[in-house]
């Protein structure tokens, strides 16, 4: 495994971001660089105190803010994507060492967000006209919702903050951003970045634990709460959320399958499927989590991906050979070996991969397991991790009944030669966005979000700004 120089010093230049000004606090984070399983940095913890301010400075702000026009808030959106490119390697550098993904893909999510975010501030939100004619008028208008308290999860801190980020931001509203304890110091040097660019209180950046999580869906001054995470901490989140009515939107977990059809070249589309599996290490909400392939392929499908994986060069993600970096953190890390060790328990299979290697850091190979029970904790829960598992299946109709069998819902893929069929095919998952040929393809202009338990609303697309807005009638009588 490719590993480079141990961290020396402990980084501390990190502040929260409270109306406008870089703030410390009492309490701390101790942030961990997976690769080593050694804290390399310590930032300033909110506490109620802190929550409190950031939101009154919110509210205050978002008089002035609301005002302000659609283009001249796309104007500052786009300044701040300037922003994070004019920083990207910087950037990029302090989140492989955070999160642990190789240096080129923490390049491309902050590229992505910086693209994303412009995107956004493309769209039109026009007040619809319902009714025109002698007798009246009737007008349906979007208007914020005020303050939008953002609570985002540890495996792609940058993009998944700045999607309701800048969703917030461009409807008229004012933020309150918390990323997770795992990984809070790319999104604290994004506050340092949005301290340039907006007026004092339109956003604010709190590092905190999960508590301040829990006050923010609480806070009856917060009026929407966009939550990205677990399942399990999604429905905590509604449940608060409840006591004050609180608009909601939910990006939770999924377990994601791909059905490869009969019709495939199983080695040209072995590097996509492998690569949409196995990319961030499998820590990636929408990643491929179940392959379901046909049995006239699934011999050479299980050879080309095995392939795939003997060659993925496993280490630290600031080694340029990196191709996957460790598990993001000791939990996780642990819940993967569990998986790992109740698979073989089942007498599964272990294709490639498999062996917990000895050493610091979070690592695990790519592993590939078939001849798995469908019952086993690998095929049922949400693994976020690099281990897949391939499943045979002779007909369709079966493998879309035991793709659908889940109560996750994010995405899911087909793979055919006929695309036709394959649209037809993928029309029968039961998620949110069900791809052909392709796997983890989004944008700005397209909604994104789960069904069943994985989500609750959308994000991007008019679609999902509009869900950072309450629709209005304005109902005349002429
Ligand atoms: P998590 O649910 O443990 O934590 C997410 C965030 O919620 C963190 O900031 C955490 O501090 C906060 N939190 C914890 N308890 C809270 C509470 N009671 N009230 C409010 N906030 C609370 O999730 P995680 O382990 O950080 O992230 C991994 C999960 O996120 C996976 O399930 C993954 O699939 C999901 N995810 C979904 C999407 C999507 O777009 N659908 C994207 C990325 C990740």
């Amino acid at each position: 495994m490719a590993r480079a120089a141990d961290e020396i010093e402990l980084r501390t230049d990190f502040s929260l971001l409270i109306d406008g000004e870089l703030r410390t606090s009492e309490q701390h984070l101790d942030v961990v660089n997976p690769a080593y399983g050694a804290v390399f940095a310590r930032c300033p913890a909110a506490g109620r105190a802190e929550l409190d301010a950031a939101v009154t400075a919110a509210r205050r702000a978002f008089k002035g803010w609301r005002k302000t026009s659609y283009a001249e808030r796309a104007a500052l959106v786009k300044k701040l994507s300037q922003a994070l490119r004019d920083n990207q390697q910087e950037l990029a550098e302090l989140l492989t060492r955070e999160q642990g993904k190789p240096l080129a893909q923490s390049v491309a999510e902050i590229d992505r967000g910086a693209a994303q975010s412009d995107g956004m501030v493309g769209i039109e939100i026009p007040v619809e006209t319902l009714v025109e004619n002698e007798k009246q008028h009737i007008e349906l208008r979007y208007r914020p919702l005020g303050v939008v308290g953002i609570i985002t999860p540890w495996n792609a801190p940058v993009n998944l903050a700045l999607g309701p980020l800048v969703s917030a931001l461009y409807t008229g509203n004012t933020v309150v951003l918390k990323p997770s304890p795992y990984t809070p110091l790319t999104t604290l040097k994004l506050g340092e970045l949005m301290k340039q660019v907006f007026p004092a209180g339109v956003a604010n950046v709190l590092a905190g634990g999960d508590e301040l999580g829990r006050w923010m869906t609480e806070h009856p001054h917060i009026d929407k709460i966009s939550f990205t995470g677990s399942v399990a901490t999604g429905k905590k989140v509604l449940a608060s959320a409840a006591a004050t009515l609180k608009r909601v939107t939910l990006e939770l977990g999924g377990n994601d399958p791909a059905i490869i059809m009969d019709d495939v070249d199983p080695k040209a589309i072995a590097k996509q499927v492998f690569f949409a599996s196995f990319v961030n290490s499998g820590q990636v909400c929408m990643a491929i989590k179940r392959i379901y392939a046909h049995e006239k392929v699934y011999e050479a499908l299980c050879t080309a991906l095995v392939a795939e994986a003997e060659k993925a060069v496993v280490g630290d993600g600031l080694d340029p050979a990196t191709e996957l970096g460790p598990i993001q953190n000791k939990m996780q890390y642990e819940k993967l070996i569990g998986i790992l060790e109740d698979t073989k328990r089942r007498g599964a299979k272990i294709l490639t991969g498999g062996e917990v290697p000895k050493g610091r850091g979070y690592f695990l190979p790519p592993t590939l397991v078939t001849d798995v029970p469908e019952d086993s904790r690998l095929v049922r829960e949400e693994q976020f991790g690099p281990i897949v598992p391939i499943l045979k299946f002779t007909h369709v109709d079966d493998a879309l009944e035991r793709a659908n069998d889940t109560r996750y819902g994010l995405s899911g893929s087909v793979w055919t030669s006929d695309v036709n069929r394959g649209a037809e095919i993928a029309a029968q998952l039961e998620v949110g966005t069900a791809w052909v040929n392709q796997h983890r393809a989004t944008s700005a202009f397209v909604p994104f979000g789960g069904a069943k338990e994985s989500g609750y609303g959308r994000q991007y697309s008019v679609l999902g700004l509009k869900g950072y807005m309450e629709p209005e009638v304005v109902s005349v009588a002429k």
